[in-house]
């Protein structure tokens, strides 16, 4: 399904133009409006999904597929020096767009660029309670 009020569904489907990475007939790999660095690129199923729980499967498996491909390109043509893979899951994970996209973002040394986290300390007994709860 195809939602018309939204903006990545009509990039994923030609009707507003994009740079275009790569495409097949489920996705379309786009340039970042905002990129974090040179060639940081989004990868956007053509049929609209809020988020990561409502994509199938098969658009799960595939996805990587591209982002390792489109990671090695970023690697060999922009030598680049790493490669974050990052895909946000409603507003409080930073997501922005409710349209399903996964991140892949070049990375350089001291391009500054922060994982979004603070480590917390967690005791062996706070780690066991949490794995019991996702067991
Ligand atoms: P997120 O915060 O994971 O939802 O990311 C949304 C991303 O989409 C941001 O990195 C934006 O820069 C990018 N973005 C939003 N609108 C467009 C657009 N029209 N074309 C390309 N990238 C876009
Ligand atoms: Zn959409």
């Amino acid at each position: 399904m195809i939602d018309n009020n939204c903006i990545f569904c009509k990039i994923a489907n030609g009707e507003i133009p994009a740079y275009t990475v790569y495409e097949d007939d489920t996705f379309r790999a786009i340039l970042d409006a905002a990129p974090a660095n040179e060639g940081h690129t989004l990868i956007i199923p053509k049929e609209h999904y809020e988020n990561l729980f409502a994509i199938p499967d098969a658009v799960a498996e595939n996805v990587m597929k591209i982002a390792k491909n489109i990671a090695t390109l970023q690697k060999e043509r922009l030598h680049c020096d790493g490669v974050n893979i990052l895909q946000n899951n409603g507003a409080a994970a930073g997501q922005t767009v409710m349209h399903y996209h996964l991140h892949v973002i070049p990375r350089r040394e001291g391009d500054g660029h922060l994982v979004p986290w603070t480590p917390l300390q967690r005791t062996n007994e706070e780690q066991e309670t949490t794995l019991e709860k996702l067991k």
